[in-house]
């Protein structure tokens, strides 16, 4: 058991967190919503992951690595923080892009520029042919005599979702300082690993708090098999059993709109409505489309008055400037 707490960690995250009363959103929506403020996670601008990328880096440390590879979109903020975190550990870093180069340079992948890393386009939107792609470059470091660490897209490993599991212990601990309990927690789902971190934490920490995501990019299907799975290997790695009921496993597709990175007119509108009541920055990718997803459950009613919310800000600001809401 004490094997997660004991786990290689290369600090990059300022931690704990805030969690934040939001009192006008809460007024407004007859709900009451704390913030786990994951956007302010410090480093590079912050955002989930640098959670996972302290013990990502730590391991590629371990094993000696000289270069991290990753993928994603354009906007990625994995790929930026993959990025910053290899700077400051002193290391190479090349980045694989889903599609082609865009025609003007913004938000995240402005911020990839300005780090010198060295960003290739897989020149398709195939997400399994990009994972080809990040295989390439690494084997094509290997073949001149570097080292590379692929990190997959987001990532969402067993060490990404071991650092949601302390995440939730955090979480725990500031809930109870402030004596509340809440009913749910939500959270943008993409590569699954937060989500299947937080549900892993849930059962670590025997706290039964249910865990609904809303996806902005896989289907809801293709979520749960990842998180069935990741939560599984999670859990052998551990060696610590975390039976997950697959109706644990909620996720809502309500919400992604025409697909990834596509902006809705309710998520604009839910970062408008945050922004003006609370003074707090959302995201066109994840957060605010998650936030839209919470607001019209509640005004739903499927959401119940009174209840309590957390709502996870797992971070993402950097594509306002990118994505036009
Ligand atoms: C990556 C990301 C997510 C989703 O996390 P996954 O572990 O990939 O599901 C949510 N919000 C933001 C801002 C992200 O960058």
């Amino acid at each position: 058991m004490p094997k997660l707490e004991s786990l290689a960690r290369y600090p990059l995250a300022t931690l704990p967190t805030p969690l934040d009363p939001a009192p006008r959103l809460s007024q407004e929506l007859g709900v009451r919503v704390l913030i786990k403020r994951d956007d302010l996670t410090g480093f590079a601008l912050g955002g989930n992951k640098a959670r996972k990328l302290e013990f990502l880096v730590a391991d590629a440390l371990a094993q000696g690595a000289d270069t991290l590879v990753t993928g994603g979109g354009t906007q990625s903020n994995h790929a930026r923080m993959t990025a910053a975190a290899a700077r400051k550990l002193g290391l190479d870093v090349t980045i694989v892009f889903f599609g082609a180069p865009p025609a003007t340079v913004n938000g995240n992948l402005l911020l990839d520029q300005l780090l010198g890393a060295e960003l290739v386009y897989a020149n398709t939107d195939d997400k399994l042919e990009t994972d080809r792609v990040v295989q390439r470059v690494a084997d094509d470091l290997r073949a001149r005599g570097r080292k590379p660490y692929v990190i997959p897209v987001g990532g969402s490993t067993v060490l990404g979702c071991c650092s949601y599991i302390l995440a939730v212990g955090e979480l725990l601990a500031q809930l109870e300082a402030q004596s509340v309990k809440p009913d749910y927690v939500f959270v943008a789902t993409g590569s699954c690993g937060t989500q299947s971190g937080i549900l892993a934490g849930m059962k670590y920490y025997q706290a039964a708090i249910p865990v609904h995501g809303i996806t902005v990019s896989r289907a809801k299907s293709e979520g749960v098999e990842r998180i069935t799975r990741l939560v599984k290997s999670t859990a052998e790695f551990l060696k610590c059993p975390m039976p997950l009921d697959p109706d644990e496993i909620i996720i809502n597709d309500g919400y992604l709109g025409p697909g990834y990175a596509i902006p809705t007119a309710a998520g604009n509108a839910a970062i408008r409505m945050v922004a003006r009541l609370e003074g707090i920055f959302l995201d066109p990718v994840y957060t605010g489309k998650t936030m839209a997803g919470m607001i019209d459950l509640a005004r739903r009613g499927e959401i119940k008055r009174g209840a309590t919310v957390v709502f996870w800000h797992t971070g993402g600001v950097p594509a306002i400037f990118a994505i036009a809401g």
